[in-house]
């Protein structure tokens, strides 16, 4: 036992055998200055090298023997979180199974911990400078010879622009093998602009709300004038006022002195809505989007922890935003998939909101057209307060929708992707003046290309899929790892040269519309014409701005946007979201058509919209068409009652992967035992497990998959025990090659 002055430092370092705390003396010129949340560097191992580590603790005692560690120096001057946000991060790295470092980085202020802040908002990058089919010979040749600039030369074939910070980060390379590159004139370098929100906030004039319904009026007051605080569902059809509602729910809690964030769909996060908040509250409020610089986002930083702003408007991660003293968290499209995080910590930010309102004593606000099937059902049982509102206090009203039978077209001699009633309605958009949205949830040319004489289909070296054809760069594409291929002029099996396109992406359908109807303008919409962060935004001026004819798009048309000229929708394939194997496919088939058939008539005029789908009868597909929610979740709760899926269980994943097959399987057996003899010993409730078994996709970035699925109730115990088996997992020896991925609740989990 050693007493005196000591800090519990994490190190800064992703490695999984060094997450933990150690402990550091805290020397006298740095004494008071280290805080929980100090940003510090220590001497670290046999070497004591010099890395940096945040403060967890203090204490004045330690069990040690020996002499202890100094900390060196502070990295940062202030501390970069507080107390709460520290038990976030533990929450965090309870719920998610994820590593001490990890739940505290997600934590952070992202780029706080960067070295050298970037604080202008040019972003200097690369992009290529030669033809593809060139580039594509050049890759041949440097795949052996100098990988490295491989690597990079691949990532500028599948990407317009890439930042060169990404390009390190991602391949790996050196800075050298960049200017190899570039001394060769194979790229150029290129400096972008990084977007700004046009939040000037001298130029929006001030709003106030209009006069609100009695329904908006009674849900503004049961949030604001709970005696206690609470979670409330506020479900109304889009355009019925819910923006309204939490407006003026936020103007209530600020008046009071406390502080409120409000989170939106980062699609959803454009100028449109930010301008609202703005017009309603000024400067106080903070803008937190992936796409503001490093410079513009630690200015919002600063207003936010100086007190400046006390409403944080964003996405996902702004649920971690410094506020303090909070009265209102807001989660806008509560039902958006893209709330849960895809890499660790895979956390919910509706948990996560949970988590801090209760911390606070804040209230949460869900609202949505059309909540999750797990929210809702907590609205059902009391669990959370259920607030709606029936009817839009404008005169606007719901689209007229038609489903169109593509297999009827199809029999008719209709070969097109666009059906005779669609296709009509462009035409009559195109004679009125008015504007078009076509929805299709596949990018890219078409999904695989196969051999017409033997079949073969073919696919990426990395990963059990195929590969998706992408018709302006003439490559083939892997989704999962960005493989990339020229599309090979015959069969690589049987040397036939009938090797043809399947299906049809955005590309394609593009394609066609320009056969069809050359006078008609059409943007496209996709991750692949949106790969620069300008992009996105840039394509919806240009389309409101040019009146273009039709925007064509995936899941990015399908949120959020509101123009008055669009008076007809289009969703082009209805059937592909369903046929998913996931016990969410339903849900978000209806969130999906009900969303986008939301898109017309949003002014003055009324829209229609068009479903076109292979499978008429599908129950979804009509619930969605009547925007019937309330039938809809009859249904789907039912299934999931029946079926035990959430929100009657909660669903644990164990994910295991590694480069070699052999020992996988054994090993995932293994695991599988000696979870089964543990939950059977420790775990009093009942619980279902599967596997292990392949996953859907045997095998990603070239690295086989086994999974385990357990479904019970993740309470304290079960928590414990995948807990403890993840730490078994990091200290086994047999396991050297093997990862292991504990995810609570996965999404859309291949
Ligand atoms: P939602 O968030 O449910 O889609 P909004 O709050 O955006 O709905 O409201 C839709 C439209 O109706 C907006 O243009 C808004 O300004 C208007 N609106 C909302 N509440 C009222 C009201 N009480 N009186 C008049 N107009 C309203
Ligand atoms: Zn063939
Ligand atoms: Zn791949």
């Amino acid at each position: 036992m050693v007493t005196g002055h000591f800090a519990g430092v994490i190190i800064n370092r992703l490695a999984l055998n060094i997450d933990r705390i150690f402990h550091y003396a805290i020397p006298e010129h740095l004494s008071g200055k280290v805080t929980v949340g100090s940003h510090v560097t220590v001497p670290f191992g046999n070497g004591n090298r010099a890395v940096d580590g945040f403060v967890l603790s203090l204490t004045s005692e330690i069990d040690f023997e020996g002499t202890v560690k100094e900390i060196a120096s502070l990295a940062s001057p202030e501390p970069l979180f507080d107390e709460e946000l520290l038990a976030v991060s533990h929450f965090l790295k309870q719920k998610y199974f994820c590593s001490h470092i990890s739940a505290i980085k997600t934590v952070l202020p992202p780029g706080s911990v960067r070295k050298n802040k970037v604080n202008d908002k040019i972003i200097r990058g690369s992009v290529l400078n030669i033809p593809y089919d060139e580039a594509f010979d050049l890759l041949d040749a440097l795949r052996d010879k100098a990988p490295r600039q491989a690597q990079v030369l691949e990532l500028l074939i599948q990407n317009d622009f890439v930042a060169d910070n990404d390009i390190t980060f991602i391949t790996g390379a050196s800075y050298a093998a960049i200017k190899a590159l570039r001394d060769k004139g194979v790229i150029r370098s290129e400096e972008i602009e990084v977007f700004r929100l046009p939040v000037n906030y001298d130029d929006i004039p001030p709003s106030v709300s209009p006069k609100l319904t009695e329904e908006q009026q009674s849900a503004v007051d049961s949030v604001t004038n709970a005696k206690t605080p609470g979670t409330y569902l506020l479900h109304g059809v889009t355009g019925s006022g819910k923006t309204e509602v939490f407006l003026n729910c936020i103007e209530r809690v600020l008046k009071t002195g406390k502080t409120a964030i409000v989170l939106v769909p980062e699609i959803s996060l454009t100028p449109q809505m930010v301008t609202r908040f703005a017009s309603r509250f000024g400067k106080r409020i903070a803008v937190l989007h992936s796409a503001l610089s490093m410079g513009e986002r630690s200015d919002e930083y600063k207003r936010i922890k100086n007190g400046e702003a006390d409403v944080v408007v964003g996405a996902r991660s702004a649920i971690f935003a410094p506020l303090k003293n909070i009265g209102l968290i807001v989660i806008d499209e509560e039902h958006e998939t893209s709330y849960k995080a895809e890499n660790a910590p895979t956390y919910h930010a509706r948990e996560v909101a949970q988590m801090r309102a209760k911390y606070h004593g804040a209230s949460l606000l869900l609202a949505s057209a059309t909540p999750s099937v797990e929210s809702f059902y907590r609205a059902q049982c009391g669990t959370y307060r259920l607030l709606s509102l029936t009817h839009r206090p404008t005169a606007q009203s719901l689209p007229e929708v038609s489903v169109v039978d593509m297999r009827k077209e199809m029999a008719e001699g209709n070969r097109s992707c666009l059906s005779t009633q669609l296709q009509e309605g462009l035409l009559q958009n195109k004679n009125h003046g008015e504007q078009s949205i076509l929805f299709l949830n596949r990018r890219g040319f078409s999904s695989f290309v196969s051999c017409r004489s033997c079949g073969f289909v073919i696919k990426c070296k990395n990963c059990d899929v195929s590969l998706t054809y992408h018709k302006n760069r003439g490559t083939l594409t892997c989704h999962y790892c960005g493989y990339t291929v020229r599309k090979p002029s015959a069969c690589p099996d049987c040397g036939s040269t009938f090797i043809k396109e399947f299906g049809a992406g955005t590309q394609k359908v593009e394609e066609e519309i320009r056969e069809l109807f050359p006078d008609l303008s059409v943007i496209r919409m996709d991750v692949d014409t949106t790969g620069a962060k300008t992009a996105h935004q840039a394509l919806l001026s240009r389309f409101e701005e040019e009146k273009t004819d039709i925007l064509l798009g995936t899941q990015m048309v399908a949120k959020g946007l509101d123009f008055p000229d669009v008076t007809l929708v289009g969703v082009l394939a209805a059937d592909q979201s369903l046929n998913i194997d996931d016990f969410r496919a339903n849900e978000r088939a209806f969130n999906l058509i009900t969303q986008v058939c939301g898109r017309a008539g949003r002014g003055e005029k009324p829209g229609r919209a068009v479903i076109q789908t292979y499978m008429p009868d599908n129950d979804v597909i009509h619930l969605a068409k009547n925007q019937d929610y309330l039938s809809f979740y009859r249904n789907e709760i039912e299934v999931r009652r029946l079926l035990c899926y959430p929100p009657f269980c909660d669903i644990v994943s164990i994910l295991l992967t590694s480069p070699k097959a052999q020992g996988l399987f054994a090993y995932a057996e293994k695991i599988a035992k000696s979870v089964r003899i543990v939950m059977d010993k420790e775990y009093k409730a009942p619980y279902q497990m599967l596997g292990p078994c392949e996953t859907a996709v045997t095998r990603i970035a070239g690295r086989f998959r086994q999974r385990i699925w357990i479904k019970c109730d993740l309470n304290d115990t079960a928590e414990h025990i995948f807990a403890r088996l993840r730490d078994f997992h990091i200290r086994s020896k047999d396991a050297a090659d093997i990862s292991m991925v504990i995810e609570n609740n996965p999404y859309g989990a291949i």
